[in-house]
């Protein structure tokens, strides 16, 4: 594409999702307004655009669950469904005026590095291109679904979709279902579906530890209270965020006293399943908390209705319409549904972003994902990656990590304008292997390492999807961006173009 057809922008935002609008509106807050956000679908909105399956719902309290800067005296429930949140991103993207910055149907298909301009190229699926000074990569760290590849899936003459891809044109009813999976979506799906279809076979390689959820109605007047008087909703946020953060030792330091937790997680289970065997197929062999922990009141109850069956082993092959478990069980479906959860540690955005020495960032990362402060990695300046390497959180709020990563972000911009002329931030190696370090150390005394399969692991055994530490530690990390953890670069004199050269005299 010729040089001149592209537009150029200081950032360029990929993503719409909670990231990406919210680095939107940080950015106007901060004065830049000259943006744009890319989106590959046609809406804003990301996981809660995208994940409509029935029962949709998030798993930490809504006024926990939004920005800290936009709150919603109106949340209907403790936790909201996927819709109210859905609303709730449209509301943003209106109120923050951000529609004039956002191209919708706009995937990003490819981003390099221009060492000789100091600014990224980037491709974008409308053919319009795009070259920014800095790019906030906000794609989403549950994205892109992941399907694995099972034999005879391609032969299977029924229905077959992800949990994040629901297919509402195509009808349940009276159809024989198999979900693939127990993870958080199935957990939800399960009981969502279950009064409507003939029959429903549920394939699980291992059994979740499942907790009541504490769901009710936000009654008007609390929702009125909320409205007029503000504090009494701050009030609320704050108490549920300052619980989940006392409970952050158990997952991080204590993890044999996760225990308790277990007993309450069996008594729940009891409670539902009456049957000896069907509960012992439900039992995790793991310790509480190892793998994400759910939170249902009907998936259990679901479980012992007459038309579901459940299989304790993992799906291994499709022969025809029949589906044939790794321990040899059999069952007819007209339609599978896979939840089967995302590309979380092999995110398909690395393998598009082509660095300083024309390495991708999925090269960079063969050996395990890695970030500074989850947010920046050598060789890719002025490249922001939110909801990067281990800034996942295994029980609270992820807007809480997003918005300390837009902190960052803010400064990250402050710092590199104060360089004066065309300039670049590139983490040093050593600064990124430090923070690493500190963070695979602290990971060694957590839950997540106490030897269960989880997609918090990559392929090697690592945990580079979570934080091991307090919401309040992250945000103490991100608040200033250290300049020392940075090789600046600047644009030889020699090679600035005659926009630069004006711009470096200013
Ligand atoms: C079913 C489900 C339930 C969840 N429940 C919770 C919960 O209870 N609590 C919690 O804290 N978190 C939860 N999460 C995690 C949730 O993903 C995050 O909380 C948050 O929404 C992530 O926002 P994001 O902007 O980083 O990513 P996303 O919301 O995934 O947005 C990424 C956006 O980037 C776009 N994109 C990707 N690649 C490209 C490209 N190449 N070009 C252009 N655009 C691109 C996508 O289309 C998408 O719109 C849940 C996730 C799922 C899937």
């Amino acid at each position: 594409m010729a040089e001149h057809e592209r537009q150029h922008v200081r950032v360029a935002v990929i993503g719409s999702g909670f990231g990406g609008l919210g680095a939107a509106v940080r950015l106007r807050r901060e004065g830049v307004t000259d943006f744009v956000v890319l989106e590959r679908a046609g809406a804003v909105g990301g996981t809660w655009r995208d994940n409509t399956y029935p029962g949709c719902t998030c798993d930490v309290p809504s006024h926990l669950y939004s920005f800290s800067f936009a709150p919603n005296p109106e949340w209907p429930r403790t936790f909201s469904g996927q819709s109210y949140i859905r609303a709730y991103l449209e509301h943003i993207t209106d109120t923050f005026r951000l529609r004039p910055h956002i191209r919708l149907d706009c995937e990003v298909r490819a981003l390099r590095w221009d060492t000789g301009e100091l600014r990224w190229e980037i491709d974008t699926a409308d053919g319009a291109g795009y070259t920014a000074d800095v790019v906030v990569s906000a794609t989403g760290a549950l994205s892109d679904p992941s399907i694995p590849e099972v034999p005879g899936l391609d032969g299977f003459p029924g229905k077959v979709f992800h949990s994040a891809r629901w297919d509402h044109d195509y009808d349940l009813r009276g159809k024989r279902v198999a979900v693939i999976g127990t993870g958080a979506s199935a957990v939800q799906i399960v009981p969502a579906i279950q009064p409507e279809v003939r029959a429903l076979t549920l394939f699980q390689r291992t059994p979740p530890w499942v907790l009541p959820r504490s769901d009710r109605p936000i009654t008007a007047a609390e929702r009125w209270l909320h409205a007029k008087v503000p504090a009494t909703a701050a009030l609320r946020r704050g108490t549920v965020w300052g619980i989940r953060e006392l409970q952050v030792g158990l997952f991080t330091k204590w993890p044999d006293r996760m225990r308790l937790l277990e007993s309450t997680a069996r008594s729940h289970m009891r409670k539902a399943v009456k049957d000896p065997a069907l509960r012992a197929k439900l039992t995790p062999d793991y310790r509480i908390g190892c793998k994400r922990i759910l939170l249902s009141n009907d998936y259990y109850p679901a479980l012992t209705r007459p038309n579901v069956g459940l299989v304790a082993s993992g799906l291994a092959e499709v022969r025809g319409s029949t589906l044939v478990a790794a321990d040899g069980t059999e069952a007819e479906a007209d339609a599978i549904v896979f939840g089967t959860g995302f590309h979380v540690t092999d995110m398909p955005i690395a393998a598009r972003v082509t660095g300083v020495d024309g390495t991708t960032l999925a090269e960079e990362w063969k050996d395990g994902v890695a970030a500074l402060r989850g947010t920046s990695v050598a060789g890719f300046p002025n490249f922001l990656t939110i909801v990067g390497p281990n800034t996942g959180l295994g029980n609270s709020s992820m807007i809480l990590v997003i918005e300390s990563q837009l902190n960052y972000m803010a400064d990250f911009l402050r710092q590199l304008g104060t360089l004066g002329g065309r300039a670049a931030l590139d983490a040093r190696p050593s600064a990124v292997h430090a923070w690493n370090r500190r963070v695979q150390q602290r990971m060694g005394r957590t839950v997540w390492n106490t030897g269960c399969r989880s997609w918090y692991l990559d392929a090697s055994g690592r945990n580079t999807t979570l934080w091991p530490g307090t919401t309040a530690e992250f945000r103490k990390e991100t608040r200033r961006l250290d300049l020392a953890e940075y090789q600046i670069m600047r644009l030889p004199r020699a090679r600035r173009t005659p926009a630069a050269a004006k711009e470096a005299t200013r």
